[in-house]
């Protein structure tokens, strides 16, 4: 069967000849893939700084946001159905016995680094047509989210954030607002999403519905395409080419929480240093290796010391995470349909999928589409 294979010998991306799944195991379910995104992990790793086979093979099969269909389920699978509609996660955990976050169901904060990753560190993805995981690994999506639920995965990152910076904030007694259900949401806080992608304009719709003043700056001029969408769920797009720091410190006020996910150090490190009063600053983007950059080093610890400031990184993500992500994607279709299906720019056929890999990216969330 077809799949889009990266092959780190050659130095080559092509669609690949892949074996079709069985079941291995009674706790397995076959999935078909329905849509696949891509995304900038997925570029950089046709350009062969990271990404690795599996031990057996030459190849990786690309892919790791995917939406899927239940094709078939193994005698011991308890939660799926054929033709249930399901979003897979991304990392497994290590195998070793010492780990105590991958002991926890917790890989995304593996102390031993041997974790692997579907579609990204030596387990084929799923930019395919099948494939198969264990029951465990999967999470079921509600009919109505089908248009959108490709966009789940990278959704995973701000709710993975958030609950970093819930707890961490707690800090904070007197600023935190508490829902019915004794959950904060930020009420009276401002927020700062760094970069108008799919996983900043997916930040900036939860931190809108966690009730945060939330702002997207981001490099593009206004009016553009991704300025528009951000500005049509309610969030003020501001242009970094034509507000400088100074200005989104004076229009935002007290900047409490910057979500970075724009993955370029140089703009990050600026807006770290206009970080409000015990504020936190959440990375997320994962720059390629460039020459050093100038930071104003005194100005931001002075900063972190002063201001009680917290940085914290985050890499995605447990399933808890995915839960969220499902139950919010639900909320913003809800809120918001139009934007949400907006993100995704278009779908193509897995024939398409070199160029889209390989040259200039363009729109926003494109997508390889395996549902004839
Ligand atoms: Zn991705
Ligand atoms: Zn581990």
């Amino acid at each position: 069967m077809q799949a889009v294979g990266a092959i780190p010998k050659k130095k080559e991306v092509a669609i690949i000849d892949h074996p079709k799944p069985v079941l291995s195991s009674d706790n397995e379910v076959i999935v078909k893939s329905i849509d696949v995104g891509i995304c900038g992990t997925d570029r950089e790793i046709c350009t062969f700084v990271y990404g690795d086979p599996p031990k057996d093979s030459d190849y990786l099969v690309l892919g790791h946001e995917c939406l899927g269909i239940v094709q078939e389920v193994g005698s011991a699978v308890e939660n799926f159905l054929p033709g249930d509609l399901v979003v897979p996660s991304v990392r497994r955990p290590c195998t070793h016995n010492h780990c105590a976050p991958c002991k926890d169901d917790m890989q995304d904060f593996c102390s031993t680094g041997d974790f692997v990753e579907r579609g990204i560190k030596m387990r084929h993805g799923y930019m395919t047509e099948y494939w198969a995981e264990e029951e465990k690994y999967l999470n079921y999506v509600p009919v109505n989210l089908k248009d959108v639920a490709v966009l789940v995965e990278p959704l995973t990152i701000v709710e993975k954030a958030m609950a970093q910076v819930w707890p961490t904030q707690c800090r904070l007694p007197w600023a935190k607002d508490k829902d019915a259900k004794g959950r904060p949401n930020g009420k009276g806080l401002n927020a700062v999403v760094l970069g108008a992608g799919p996983v900043g304009i997916l930040g900036a719709m939860k931190l809108k519905t966690e009730g945060f003043n939330t702002f997207v700056y981001s490099r593009s001029k206004a009016p553009n395409p991704k300025a528009e969408l951000v500005e049509s769920f309610g969030v003020p797009y501001i242009s970094a080419q034509e507000t400088s720091l100074e200005e989104l410190a004076e229009r935002v006020g007290n900047i409490d929480l910057v979500y970075e996910a724009v993955g370029v150090s140089s703009i990050s490190y600026k807006v770290l240093s206009i970080l409000g009063l015990n504020g936190i600053y959440v990375f997320t983007g994962i720059p390629a290796p460039k020459p050093a950059i100038e930071v104003d080093a005194d100005l931001i610890m002075r900063n972190l010391v002063l201001k009680n400031q917290v940085v914290i990184g985050t890499v995605n993500a447990d399933q808890g995470a995915f839960i969220s992500a499902i139950k919010d994607l639900g909320v913003f279709m809800e809120r918001w349909p139009e934007a949400l299906k907006r993100i995704i720019t278009s779908r193509f056929g897995a024939q398409d999928s070199r160029s889209l890999l390989l040259d200039k990216a363009t729109g926003i969330k494109n997508v390889i589409s395996f549902d004839h």
